[in-house]
């Protein structure tokens, strides 16, 4: 196999693109146009629109509706060729990357558009008990252990007669966090509840814990409050401020404060996908590489940084980790690239500007059923909460979702759960486990002082 990778000999150029993400197949597909050879790397054999992660997590859609194989994304394309395969490492002055599978890479121009992954801030054995999300194993771990938790409870009330308080901890109050939180409490409260018969599903407890001093940090003041608001309505408690201190199995410390929990889950930071350390070139603290306005580290005009894994200044701020910015990357390296290779007459026309430019459309996150709030840049300027802000979600994420079928697919699948409160996806596969749950006296749950204390839900407001 590694010899018919390498490309030596070759008189054609050779692009190689790492990473099958928003970043990665929008350079793929932007080059293959052009007549550009590609061969685009993935570890995954499928591409990931991470935004409806968190609907497979909490059983709304199945993984086939949000992920598609990436050699069918690139079908058409006869000069893209697919791997799947993980980049390990960079030979920057050779031009080569090597492949776990051990097969080698020469490349004329570089790609790197490998994302971002979970950062447990050096904690990394918390990794096993608050399991975060970014992949669709993340998600059907997460819907696993969330549906696990109710079954367990109706299993223990029958055999013991009591069982623990439903309560959920979402460690961090980004969009992921807010977006998990709401959609549990959706399903214990709209789905579930008439599915058991000796637990009450509504009485679950959701509570999100923030470190910093708001909820979705990003947002404008005006829709963070919204949130606020519409979390609340939910019953969803907010803890701002509050620093996880462990994660241990059953419960979470703040400090010298223990907060119980049957399923805790983890949407508290992110980190950059480690290939980017192995250009040998500067990072910053989350390891995202220091990339000038052409998108290319300093000192390497042959290779490009894009989407979650670049750092992007433009106006003084850093361009955000979201798709829009990788997508919006991923076009301008493979038009600049296309410029640099003769290659650029497509109907686009020539390359326009001589800088990446972030165009920002505006950004969203939902909270539950129907609401959300959204801060909209594009075609004018508002902010939107509630209902509104919720339907333009909705027609935006199928619009961007790639392909017919799963558009399809996910409009039909919205439509049977939230209009007729149907099953959705609610399988539990794998294990029957929960971390800090356990066999004693015959009888599979949470015991003691674990079990028994509910969520101090306080005030409506956060504390
Ligand atoms: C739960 C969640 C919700 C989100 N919601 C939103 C949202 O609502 N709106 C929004 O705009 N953004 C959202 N984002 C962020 C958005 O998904 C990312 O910003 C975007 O996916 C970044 O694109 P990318 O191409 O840089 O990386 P990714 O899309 O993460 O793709 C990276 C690809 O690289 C592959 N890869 C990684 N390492 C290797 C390797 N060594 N070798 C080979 N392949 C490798 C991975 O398998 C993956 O396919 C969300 C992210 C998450 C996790």
């Amino acid at each position: 196999m590694a010899s018919s990778m390498a490309m030596e000999g070759s008189v054609r150029k050779r692009v190689v693109v790492i990473g099958g993400g928003f970043g990665g197949i929008h350079t793929a597909l932007g080059l293959a146009k052009m007549g550009v050879d590609v061969t685009l790397v993935d570890r995954k054999n499928h591409h990931t629109f991470q935004p409806l992660l968190y609907q497979v997590a909490l059983a709304v859609l199945s993984p086939a509706d949000i992920a598609q194989p990436i050699r069918s994304i690139v079908r058409e394309h006869k000069n893209i060729d697919v791997l799947m395969d993980e980049a390990i490492e960079i030979d920057v002055k050779e031009q080569r990357v090597t492949l776990r599978s051990g097969a080698r890479l020469e490349y004329d121009y570089l790609v790197l558009a490998t994302g971002s992954t979970h950062s447990y801030f050096g904690k990394d054995e918390w990794a096993a008990i608050a399991p975060g999300l970014k992949t669709v194993e993340d998600a059907v771990e997460i819907r696993r252990r969330v549906l696990l938790a109710f079954e367990l409870a109706e299993r223990q009330m029958l055999e013991t007669g009591s069982h623990p308080a439903l309560n959920f901890i979402i460690i961090g109050g980004g969009p992921t966090g807010v977006e998990l939180a709401g959609a549990i409490s959706d399903i214990a409260r709209l789905y579930m509840r008439k599915d058991f018969r000796h637990i009450n599903p509504s009485s679950a407890s959701v509570m999100i814990l923030e470190g910093s001093p708001n909820i979705l940090a990003a947002y404008p003041e005006d829709l963070r409050k919204a949130a606020m608001r519409q979390l609340n309505a939910l019953g969803v408690k907010v803890k701002t401020g509050m620093h996880v201190s462990d994660v241990q199995p059953g419960y979470v410390m703040v400090g010298t404060e223990r907060i119980d929990s049957v399923c805790t889950l983890w949407a508290a930071g992110v980190q950059a996908s480690p290939l980017g350390k192995l250009l040998g070139v500067e990072t910053d603290k989350k390891g995202c590489v220091l990339v000038d306005s052409h998108l290319n580290p300093a000192g390497h005009p042959e290779i490009y940084v894009i989407g979650d894994l670049a750092h992007v200044e433009q106006d003084g701020k850093q361009v955000p980790g979201v798709a829009q910015p990788a997508m919006q990357m991923g076009d301008y390296v493979a038009k600049r690239i296309g410029k640099l290779l003769g290659k650029d007459r497509g109907s686009d026309g020539p390359i326009k500007e001589k800088d990446f430019r972030y165009f920002d459309k505006g950004d969203m996150a939902t909270i539950g059923r129907k609401a959300a709030v959204a801060k909209i840049e594009w075609p004018f300027k508002a902010h939107w909460s509630g209902f509104p802000a919720w339907m333009t979600w909705l027609v935006v994420h199928i619009f961007f979702l790639i392909g017919f079928r799963n558009r399809f697919s996910v409009f039909r699948e919205w439509a049977w759960t939230y209009v007729f409160f149907n099953d959705g996806a609610r399988l539990i596969t794998g294990s029957q486990e929960l971390p800090g749950w356990d066999m004693q006296d015959g009888v599979y749950g949470m015991r003691g002082d674990i079990t028994t204390k509910p969520l101090d839900l306080g005030s409506p407001e956060a504390n």
